[in-house]
């Protein structure tokens, strides 16, 4: 079969996605995040894996339909968001784009940066790329958010209370890291409206499939390749790409681009999306983490395909 577009024809990526898929089901190492008390109660054997490609063409295998909690992933589409809105030397001056080397949630980067969050793919870089997303309120900001990842996913992405009432009743640190930030003046506005905004961008359901078409959103240069529209720029799809590239893999970003050489973001519900530029979008759900806080199903299909279909980006051929 011959090849319609940036990737081998369809029942070749098809069969690798099933090899993937099938490789990766027989890991059944790490645990579930428990820190917020409802994801604890995930379902450890649900793994779904879907690719997306720059023609909206669709590869899925087992739960790529299972919704989920898009948690730290929505700071990458946020952030998209936030450098639409601003701009690239406004997006850069004010949340940054280098590492901290230390967790995601750390409030010592913090300290050590001179209250500079250092990065959109940090807490602190995250609270205050939701502080900075230009509203009127906390409502309207919110409502911005939830409209802008909705329009990168196709369809209208919707809050899981459950997740968001218990992500707020266990989110001091967060509060702390908002009112750390408000106090070295890097946000102006209410940080308990910045917290409140940014738990619920966590707690927006997503399938692997929405994370697919997500990631397929920032490979077509920011045109979302099933619903047609034009989401954010090319420049800003290119930005948000860099730092996803970066950062996006908590502290083994640079073990993830090591092997398999392509942006990535994930998040603690076991959510990974993964971005091969000018080709589409690939998502795996798996809740059981490993150390750094990444799908270990997720990592282990996503290196599978980018060796498989040569999507390596710093790869000669
Ligand atoms: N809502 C979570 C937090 O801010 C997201 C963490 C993550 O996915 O890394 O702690």
């Amino acid at each position: 079969e011959a090849a319609t577009g940036p990737l081998p024809g369809d029942s070749r990526v098809d069969a690798l996605i099933e090899a993937a898929y099938a490789h990766a089901a027989t890991h059944h190492e790490g645990t579930v995040a428990d820190y917020i008390p409802a994801l604890a109660t995930a379902d450890p054997a649900q793994f779904g894996l879907s690719l997306v490609d720059v023609h909206g063409g669709t590869h899925e295998a087992g739960d790529a339909a299972a919704l989920f909690s898009i948690q730290s992933i929505s700071k990458a589409f946020v952030y998209a968001l936030l450098c639409d809105a601003v701009g690239h030397e406004a997006a850069l001056a004010t949340v940054g784009v280098n590492n901290t080397g230390l967790a995601f949630n750390s409030v010592v980067a913090i300290e050590l940066n001179g209250g500079h969050p250092r990065n959109p793919m940090v807490n602190a870089g995250a609270l205050a790329t939701t502080a900075l997303i230009p509203a009127a309120s906390p409502e309207r900001r919110w409502l911005t958010i939830q409209h802008g990842l909705s329009r990168f996913a196709g369809r209208a992405l919707e809050l899981d209370d459950a997740v968001y009432a218990s992500e707020m009743a266990a989110n001091q640190r967060n509060a702390a890291i908002a009112q750390l930030l408000e106090s070295y003046g890097r946000i102006r506005v209410d940080p308990a409206g910045v917290v409140d905004v940014y738990t619920r961008q966590c707690s927006l359901l997503v399938s692997a499939h929405d994370l697919a078409v997500m990631g397929a959103t920032l490979a077509d240069g920011g045109v979302n390749p099933v619903t047609g529209e034009r989401v954010v720029s090319a420049e800003v799809a290119r930005d948000t790409l860099a730092v996803m590239s970066a950062s996006g893999m908590y502290e083994n970003s640079g073990e993830w681009l090591f092997e398999i050489g392509l942006p990535g973001k994930s998040g603690v519900a076991g959510g990974i999306v993964c971005v091969a530029p000018g080709k589409g979008g690939i998502a795996t759900f798996s809740p059981p983490l490993d150390a750094a806080g990444n799908s270990v199903r997720g990592q282990i299909a996503t290196a599978y395909l980018s060796r498989a279909l040569g999507l390596n980006l710093f790869a000669s051929s």
